[in-house]
């Protein structure tokens, strides 16, 4: 396919839809992504992650796309973009990129329903930021978006030809009629697609997502509710303007709150009075909020929350406000999504499916992260070697079932005898790993016995067997820096601590010591 039909289909004015309500356009994403191919993207070293709209970083990717020479049409488009956005993801797989080409086009969708005309293109490049950005070394650039002129008339907005070099504007511009409202409506939507790929954790999409609308009309309070388990769960993500990180908490999903109504009814709503509404209980008690806006966020065509704004002033918002938020519903759902179904891979890949602790990767991970964080500090940092013993004895006699149970059965008793900064994972077969943060061998010395204790006392019930399961255990410790130079040294030297307490007659702790001792 050529670049001008590529141009052509992107130019070409659709008939306005109801926001994100259907997928990506096949033929246009295709079209997209055959002329993505061909722009390669030379020397990003000026990119900065999500916004580019300096005149500068434009005029080097412009630079590179007509040095190319095979994509005229693209180079024009993107030449005629008023904001190019890069979405940079590490470059370890399918979930980032796939968020980021959620995000493109998210945003895609969002800038042609604002009557911007939008071209994706796939990089896959290499980068390497400058180090004051604070990034990985080595991103990929994944997908570039660059939204163009407005299709309607193009030449009457020369306030958006060119952006301003320290990024996008503050909230105080002052509004300078539909076109400035329609740049800050672009803007806060940019802003809220790109969070989606570029965020860590679902509270930070979540405050970007209330503070890029705080740009459009005053949100003092912000909140998510999400439905989990037969219940609503809410968290709150802004007060008084202030970021908020407080345990979520649970409330009946029974219409009786204001997030638990919008969600069963899928229905939006908007108060402006909160004060004399007698309808519900509040979601947010005490938050102060005089007027706000909730909408259901749908995934896949199902419910899965409410979002929530509010402003502290009575009569905030306006019908237009309203119709803004309800447009932000499903980027919002898919920033949610996408950070849940992160989180759950991410999850998924470092937990044993047995025990539900830490696996053997993650382990390795985090000894060689708790050894040098060690190093750094100059602090002591303890690891435990703990194995079940006799264990055989348990699957040949029960079968492998009960000897499950075993595992979960120690595993959950070691993870409630510790610290949260401690980590327990399942190292082997009924081999656990312990470790403790800043403690050396006479700090972890009595945790190791504790946990001996404890195991020798709780006998296991096992539904179908006669009798209580006794189990023990036999514990190695060592710590860093007294029995080992790296994290490597620190396993073997706990590995010889629980050989010794074998070897002398097992259900007991001993330390490394040192070779043939
Ligand atoms: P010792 O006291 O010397 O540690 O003896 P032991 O029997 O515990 O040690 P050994 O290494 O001889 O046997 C470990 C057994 O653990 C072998 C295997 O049957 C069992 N095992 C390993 N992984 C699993 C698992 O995931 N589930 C179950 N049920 N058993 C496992
Ligand atoms: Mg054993
Ligand atoms: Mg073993």
């Amino acid at each position: 396919m050529g670049n001008l039909d590529l141009a052509a289909l992107l130019r070409r004015r659709r008939t306005p839809r109801s926001f994100r309500s259907d997928p990506v356009d096949p033929q246009i994403m295709k079209a997209v992504l055959d002329a993505g191919g061909r722009v390669p993207l030379g020397d990003p070293g000026c990119w900065r992650p999500v916004l580019l709209e300096e005149r500068a970083s434009r005029e080097a990717l412009l630079a590179s796309l007509r040095a190319a020479g095979s994509a005229e049409a693209a180079v024009e488009l993107l030449g005629a973009a008023p904001a190019l956005v890069a979405n940079c993801e590490a470059g370890d797989g399918g979930a980032g990129r796939a968020a980021s080409w959620m995000a493109a086009a998210q945003m895609a969708l969002a800038a042609e329903e604002s009557g911007y005309s939008t071209l994706a293109v796939r990089a896959g490049t290499e980068v390497r930021p400058p180090a004051s950005l604070g990034l990985p070394a080595a991103w990929r650039v994944e997908a570039v978006l660059a939204i163009g002129a407005a299709q309607e008339a193009p030449a009457a907005r020369p306030d958006l030809a060119e952006g301003r070099g320290d990024g996008p504007p503050a909230a105080a511009d002052p509004p300078r009629g539909a076109a400035s409202a329609d740049r800050r409506v672009l803007l806060s939507f940019m802003e809220i697609a790109a969070a989606t790929a570029g965020a860590e954790d679902l509270d930070g999409v979540l405050e970007t997502i209330a503070r890029a609308l705080g740009r459009l009309f005053p949100v003092d309070g912000a909140a998510l509710g999400l439905l989990e388990d037969g219940s609503v769960v809410v968290r709150e993500i802004l007060r008084s303007g202030a970021t908020v990180r407080r345990d979520p908490e649970r409330l009946p999903a029974d219409g009786s709150h204001l997030m638990s109504w919008a969600i069963s009814r899928g229905r939006p709503l908007w108060r402006n009075d909160v004060p004399s509404e007698l309808r519900f209980a509040e979601s947010l008690p005490a938050s102060g909020l005089r007027s706000d806006m909730v909408i259901p966020l749908r995934a896949r065509g199902e419910l899965i929350g409410a979002f929530l704004v509010g402003s502290r002033r009575r009569h905030a918002f306006d019908r237009e406000d309203f119709e803004v938020l309800q447009r932000c519903s499903d980027m919002t759902a898919v920033a949610v999504e996408t950070q849940r179904l992160l989180l759950a891979t991410r999850r998924l890949s470092e937990t044993d499916g047995v025990t539900g602790v830490f696996n053997h990767r993650h382990f390795a991970a985090l000894i060689r992260q708790e050894v040098e964080r060690a190093r750094r500090l100059d602090r002591p940092v303890a690891l435990l070697m703990i194995d079940i013993d006799n264990f055989k004895r348990f699957n040949d006699t029960y079968g492998h079932q009960a000897g499950d149970e075993v595992l979960r059965h120690v595993a959950q008793l070691v993870a409630r005898l510790l610290r949260r900064s401690d980590v327990v994972a399942r190292y082997g077969g009924e081999e656990f790993a312990v470790i403790l943060q800043d403690a050396a061998a006479d700090g972890a010395s009595p945790v190791a016995e504790k946990i001996r204790q404890e195991v020798e006392k709780s006998a296991l019930a096992l539904p179908g067997l006669p009798r209580h399961l006794r189990v023990t255990v036999s514990i190695g410790l060592a710590s860093f820096p007294a029995d080992a130079r790296n994290a490597t040294e620190l396993v073997g030297a706990a590995d010889r601590g629980l050989y010794r307490a074998k070897r002398s007659g097992k259900n007991r702790v001993c330390p490394a010591g040192t070779e043939g001792s």
